[in-house]
């Protein structure tokens, strides 16, 4: 590992942001759109030096990265670009309360939550760093960014580029494991935490930003299966599973994590992500991102080694290069250990199961009507995976175990502002409101 923040850096940095933030130089209009257009800069001049990376990270295509992160980034930019001048506007309440909201002379005014903690994970490290990294500047915040020691070539990248290119005085870095996140979640009190990892990580985040009050945004790990029903495009469902395990080798929260397949096309699913994981590899099968570490690698391997199931399809790993050939898991039944788990690699198990028991297996509940209605999730896709978190302008974020609050797009700005009511009375009102003044008796018509 390379050298973290000393304390008395992360010290200076805390009480610099401080400052700043309190000085109100990022509330204006103008800082925000500078920032994301030095921003913007900071991710367009250095494209190539963060492909680099991300390869040197994980052994990520250049290509896989411009697709699962780097273009997000960039459009992220662009939209809040486009949109922050309305975003940042006072609002009215609600018309319902139009006469209140006149006699109060009332109107919301979004303002930035403070100065923000953003905790990033190693398997996107640099867009799910930067990328509410663009929301913290939209909303008028100062930021600090804690990115995932594992990743530490882009990690390097970072430290270097960020001062660079943004205003050192309201946006900076630090770097640590989990000991120095520790001891920066306890001794320090943010006005907003945003993080991106594991739910056991996101406990302890919780749980330190309950000493302070701290509100929380939490986007945590998930176990969404697919479900493949008797009526489905089973060659196009293959596919888009078998997408999903391959792209950064399934170490995405949004991975497809197991497959609940119908009886009548389980088969024929089988053999067709079988030729799908063969057509992606035709650029040779080291060409997949790696596991990123040997405790992954061997987390990975146990899960299939202690799994009832049978390999029909890879099984493959060579923990020298900490590859793990995509594998396909057969003849399970519900209660298999690797189904309850989040397996974050490239497994793909398959449970053979009717439609309505697969809603069951989700719920644990009784079924009904159709899969949407009957289940819960952050977000969902029919017809193909993915898809529902690349749409800006819509929320992104789990419920239940995967975590609480939302980002992307406008519900970025949102979990960076505090939405502030004011009222401003005059002379003429003033006098209505008076009914509060006691004493009460000579007001009560009761009396
Ligand atoms: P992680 O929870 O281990 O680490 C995330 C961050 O927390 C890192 O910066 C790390 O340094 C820090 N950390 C680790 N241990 C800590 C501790 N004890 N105390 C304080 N900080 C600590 O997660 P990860 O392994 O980097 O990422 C994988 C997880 O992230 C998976 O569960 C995945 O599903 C989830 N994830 C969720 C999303 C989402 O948008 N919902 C996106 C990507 C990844």
């Amino acid at each position: 590992m390379g050298t973290y923040t000393s304390a008395e850096e992360v010290n200076n940095t805390y009480a610099r942001l401080r400052d700043t933030f309190q000085s109100g130089k990022t509330k204006s209009v103008e800082w925000r759109k500078w920032q994301l257009k030095q921003l913007w800069w900071l991710v367009s001049d250095n494209k190539d030096r963060f492909l680099d990376a991300l390869h040197k990270d994980c052994n990520r295509s250049a290509y896989e990265s411009l697709v699962s992160e780097y273009t997000g980034i960039l459009n992220e930019i662009l939209y809040h670009l486009q949109n922050v001048d309305q975003w940042i506007k006072p609002r009215r309440p609600d018309d319902g309360s139009l006469p209140m909201t006149l006699l109060a002379g009332a109107s919301l005014r979004p303002e930035p939550r403070g100065l923000v903690l953003i905790i990033g994970p190693w398997n996107f490290p640099v867009s799910l760093l930067l990328r509410p990294l663009v929301a913290a500047i939209t909303a008028g915040c100062t930021a600090i960014l804690k990115p995932s020691e594992l990743t530490q070539a882009s990690q390097a990248c970072l430290v270097e580029l960020v001062p660079q290119y943004l205003d050192t005085d309201a946006i900076s870095i630090v770097t640590g494991g989990p000991g120095e996140t520790t001891s920066l979640l306890q001794n320090k009190q943010f006005d907003l935490i945003f993080f991106t990892g594991s739910p056991a990580v996101g406990r302890l985040v919780a749980e330190a930003a309950a000493k302070h009050l701290t509100p929380v945004v939490l986007e945590l790990g998930g176990q969404g299966p697919g479900i493949v029903t008797a009526s489905a495009d089973i060659d196009f469902a293959a596919k888009s599973i078998a997408s999903t395990k391959y792209m950064n080798a399934g170490q995405s929260c949004l991975a497809v994590n197991h497959v609940l397949a119908h009886p009548s096309v389980a088969e024929q699913l089988v053999e067709l992500l079988k030729f799908h994981f063969e057509a992606f590899a035709a650029d040779g099968p080291d060409s997949m991102t790696a596991v990123i570490n040997k405790k992954n690698f061997d987390r990975l391997k146990n899960s299939i080694e202690k799994s009832h199931g049978t390999v029909v399809y890879g099984g493959q790993a060579d923990p020298d290069k900490l590859s793990i050939r995509p594998t396909i898991l057969t003849d399970l039944t519900p209660n298999d250990p690797i189904l309850s788990s989040e397996i974050f690699g490239p497994i793909c198990p398959i449970l053979i199961t009717t439609t309505e028991d697969a809603i069951r297996s989700i719920n644990s509940t009784h079924c009904q009507l159709t899969v949407i209605t009957s289940t819960t999730s952050g977000g969902v896709t029919v017809n193909d995976t993915l898809v529902h978190a690349a749409v800006l302008g819509a929320p992104f974020g789990g419920i239940g175990e995967s975590g609480y609050g939302t980002y992307h797009g406008a519900y970025g700005f949102k979990a960076f502002s505090h939405m502030r009511t004011i009222a401003n009375t005059t002379g003429l009102i003033r006098s209505l409101f008076g009914v509060r003044y006691p004493p009460y008796s000579k007001k009560d018509p009761n009396r």
